[in-house]
């Protein structure tokens, strides 16, 4: 029962009405019917999230994949800027970043939470605003921000610095840019990638325009989808359809968020504080003109100048750990050994368990155990998705 009341509950009740997602899949398994193995990827946790949380791959032909590439931002964060982060927090300065990024452990293992409990200077903000306010409300300290993140978050920070940051507040900045990685992703052999389903916010900053180069030169169906059951349904039927048809295109399945242009002034604000260069993607690649460094012109807020940091690099994940394959999207968590046993939501080993939208978390957090997700088993059960797929 809809409660009219609240325009809200309305608009999710659509994005998440059963009677049309049974539509929808009856339309997907009638497209899918002998097409051979498709492998479909999103790059995006939150798309992670809502095909996990509503059992969607349950939902799916045996023959249509889709898999999680590296759209979480805690897990492509490179090793080596969390060692450099805790170096400056030992050093006594305060380092500031988001909650998940405090948790991820660099190449020693150790995290800034960690070396918190070592009297390392940390500390956690929900947004860059706060980093702000807190280094102009403390100006006799020095304060730097680990800013990990896409598009999505990288405007506020260009923002602020374009107005002018406090003197004693610098930017360590591990932002990375989604178009290169889709088109680095889709030109990647090892993984045999058919069709994108690309991320619905980052592109609201970016425009779909920025993945046209990247989608002239691999020519694979790219859909830019929302983040409810029913939008990455659609979001695969109409991949489907363009390889039923064999007529690969941009299309938007998002039009509520995603345009063409994109946020032009986030663009402009990004453009003007950052210069677009190779940078690395834990567990992935080097990546072309895919690292949002700061412009020359702002050396005094980049703490990379300011205090000597090499760029970031370096890789590490445990012995067993299969974390590079899970954020490259090659296997899925019950795959590592580790999954659920010594490395959990609670004891996490790896940054795909640390990150929110890390897909082990995502996976741990609904209780996927098994590999075989399709199946009705007790772990299937008491999946949450499996509720709403019951409703079909
Ligand atoms: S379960 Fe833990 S160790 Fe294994 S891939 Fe996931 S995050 Fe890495």
């Amino acid at each position: 029962m809809v409660d009219s009341a609240d325009p809200m509950k309305a608009v999710l009740s659509r994005y998440r009405d059963p009677a049309l997602a049974r539509k929808l899949v009856a339309r997907i398994w009638d497209l899918a019917r002998d097409l051979p193995k498709i492998r479909i990827m999103h790059v995006c946790g939150t798309h992670e999230w809502t095909i996990t949380h509503w059992g969607i791959r349950a939902l799916l032909p045996d023959n249509i994949e889709v898999r999680g590439g590296p759209g979480c931002p805690v897990c492509i964060t490179p090793a080596s800027d969390i060692d450099v982060a805790v170096k400056l927090a030992l050093d006594g300065i305060n380092v500031l970043t988001y909650g998940d990024v405090s948790r991820a452990k660099g190449s020693r293992m150790i995290s800034l939470e960690d070396c918190a409990a070592d009297g390392g200077k940390v500390g956690v903000v929900y947004s860059f605003m706060d980093a702000v306010r807190i280094a102009s409300s403390n100006p006799d300290s020095e304060y730097v921000f680990l800013g990990a993140g896409f598009e999505t978050t990288a405007p506020t920070v260009a923002y602020y610095i374009l107005k002018g940051l406090p003197r004693n507040l610098k930017v360590l900045s591990a932002h990375r840019y989604v178009p290169p990685a889709v088109g680095f992703l889709a030109e990647s052999e090892d993984l045999e990638i058919d069709a994108f389903i690309n991320p619905g916010h980052a592109s609201t900053v970016s425009g779909m325009r920025a993945y046209k180069p990247y989608f002239d030169k691999c020519g694979k169906p790219m859909v830019f989808a929302g983040f409810e059951p029913i939008d990455v349904l659609v979001a695969i039927y109409m991949i489907l359809k363009q390889l039923r048809e064999n007529v690969p295109r941009m299309e938007n399945e998002y039009v509520r968020s995603v345009t063409w242009e994109g946020n032009l002034k986030a663009q402009k604000a990004l453009q003007e504080v950052f210069d677009f260069e190779d940078g690395y993607w834990r567990g992935v690649a080097i990546i072309p003109a895919s690292a949002m460094n700061l412009k020359e012109k702002f050396s005094q807020d980049d703490a990379r100048r300011v205090y000597g940091l090499e760029r970031g690099g370096g890789d590490y994940f445990p012995q067993e750990a299969r974390c590079a394959e899970i954020i490259k999207g090659i296997i899925n968590p019950p795959d590592c050994p580790l999954y659920m046993k010594a490395c959990t939501p609670s004891t996490p080993i790896g940054p795909p368990m640390v990150g929110l939208e890390g897909t082990c978390r995502i996976w741990a957090q609904n209780r996927i155990l098994v590999k075989d997700f399709r199946c009705m088993s007790e772990a299937c059960r008491i999946n949450h998705g499996t509720k709403y797929v019951r409703r079909l």
